[in-house]
């Protein structure tokens, strides 16, 4: 009886590994349902808003990694239990007061609101200022490009306010079109104060600078402070991008105190799994999945970055648990990889670029996904730099999602999402977004799963396993990045 039942296991066993579980019923098995759930635990608050170096990320990561494991699928042997760890500055706000002083003697100062008006920028320094603002444009100083917003003005003591971007003269700004850059600059010449005009939303992506109060400021507020000179934001950065200079004293008196955390060490991680190739020749070459899984914290309230990016690291780990199972696995391999600091300046890419594993060869590709769980198509910044996985992505659009839209992109290797180190890297890779992503909640408290569309989620998921897994099996020219702007 009992020699019976051991072999009925055996043959069982043998039958069980043998079953096919090809890519169709793998694709079915990313689920609209699958994604929301986990877009609904990621954004908890157990997790804390995923700020990368505080409890809440280390928690997720290690609830996504325990969800790989029990997807079956392996840690690399560089990376064992799956975390990828990375070092970091980590600042943090504790609190913040705005006010707008009155032109005249009688008035009251108006105080500013959080995500409304302003917010303290997640990095800022600690301090107390009040003074004039100057607005000094897209703050840059740069002798050798023969352009400096800072001259002629005196701003020791003043609060500086300026804008993104950098004179769209075909030139390279890239050094000093960076909000690391306009903070030091302002250091540099004396500010007191630094503020940033264009939403009033979190941002972690900065360096720290010890008592100098910053902070982002809305297109509104922007406009309220500029108003004496009978100028708006939209007039300056006309002149701006022309590369002209737009630089002056405003006449509009604020106070910005910040309260702020001194900057510590902290470390990051990204989460790494493993979908070994089958065929051992080629199994070195790999196909790269990634979303970043971190967002803003928590400070002053849950930031949840539902879309951004629960929704991208949903549908990986939806992806994950559907190829895991494939029988016979693709002959190649395929890395999942949920990143961290992307939203403190894409730290976690750029470590994984510069660390990568050994067992890791030659990458066929990367496919990120940031910001899928909105609209009804995609887009792929990158897709027009890199033909084939384009093309990849397409040949599964009308595999899976006929008549959905991917529209491709052009990207500079831009540090505005985390194929960008890759780009850099001369490593085929781009990020593919939902069509929905500008709601009103980007960076706020409003970035809530009621936003979140699960059936974009499951569209996109769907595509992106289809592209990967082919590539994967069949393989595919690393094609180089197609020339020209
Ligand atoms: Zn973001």
């Amino acid at each position: 009886m009992r020699r019976f039942a051991v072999a009925c296991l055996l043959v069982s066993t043998v039958a069980l590994a043998a079953t096919p579980y090809p890519l169709d019923r793998a694709v079915g098995d990313v689920t609209a349902a699958g994604s929301y759930a986990t877009v609904e635990r990621l954004t908890a608050p157990e997790f804390g808003g995923r700020l990368t170096g505080t409890p809440g990320y280390e928690a997720a990561a290690e609830w996504v990694a325990g969800r790989l494991r029990a997807a079956g699928l392996r840690s690399l042997p560089e990376v064992p239990g799956y975390l990828q760890r990375f070092p970091l500055t980590l600042g943090g706000v504790e609190r913040a007061v705005m006010e707008l002083l009155p032109a005249g003697e009688d008035e009251k100062p108006r105080s500013l609101e959080y995500f409304k008006d302003y917010l303290p920028l997640l990095y800022s320094g600690s301090g107390d200022v009040t003074g004039e603002v100057v607005f000094v444009g897209y703050g840059i100083t740069a002798p050798e490009l023969g352009r400096d917003d800072y001259a002629g003005l005196a701003v020791e003591g003043k609060v500086v306010m300026t804008v993104r971007g950098a004179p769209a003269d075909g030139r390279d700004w890239t050094a000093y079109d960076s909000h690391r850059a306009r903070t030091a600059n302002a250091r540099a010449h004396g500010a007191a104060g630094y503020l940033f005009a264009e939403s009033a939303i979190a941002n972690p992506n900065g360096e720290p600078i010890a008592d100098l109060p910053m902070a982002d400021v809305s297109e509104a507020l922007g406009d309220t402070l500029l108003a004496g000179a009978k100028l708006t934001l939209a007039d300056v950065r006309k002149v701006l991008a022309k590369g002209g200079v737009a630089s002056f004293a405003t006449g509009a008196k604020v106070r910005l105190a910040v309260t702020a955390r001194p900057a510590r060490p902290a470390q990051g991680a990204n989460v790494v799994a493993w979908l070994p190739g089958s065929d051992p020749a080629v199994a070195g070459e790999y196909v790269l999945l990634g979303a970043h899984l971190d967002h803003c914290g928590d400070w002053p309230q849950l930031l949840p970055g539902a879309d951004d990016n629960a929704s991208g690291s949903a549908t990986l780990l939806e992806i994950a648990r559907a190829a895991a199972r494939l029988t016979p696995r693709p002959r190649r391999s395929i890395v999942f990889v949920f990143f961290g600091g992307e939203e403190t300046g894409l730290l976690g890419s750029r470590h994984f670029v510069a660390d990568r594993p050994a067992s890791l060869v030659t990458c066929l590709g990367v496919i990120n996904l940031d910001m899928v769980g909105a609209g009804t198509g995609a887009f792929v910044a990158g897709g027009k730099n890199f033909p084939a996985l384009q093309q990849a992505i397409e040949a599964a659009r009308d595999r899976r999602q006929p008549g959905m839209t991917v529209k491709a992109g052009r990207s500079e290797g831009e540090p505005r999402a985390d194929h960008g180190p890759f780009q850099q890297a001369a490593i085929p890779a781009v990020s593919i977004f939902g069509s929905g992503g500008n709601h009103h909640g980007y960076h706020s408290p409003e970035d809530t799963i009621w936003w979140i569309t699960p059936k974009a989620m499951e569209a996109i998921g769907r595509v992106v396993l289809d592209a990967a897994a082919t590539l994967a099996n069949d393989g595919v020219a690393v094609s180089p990045p197609s020339p020209g702007r």
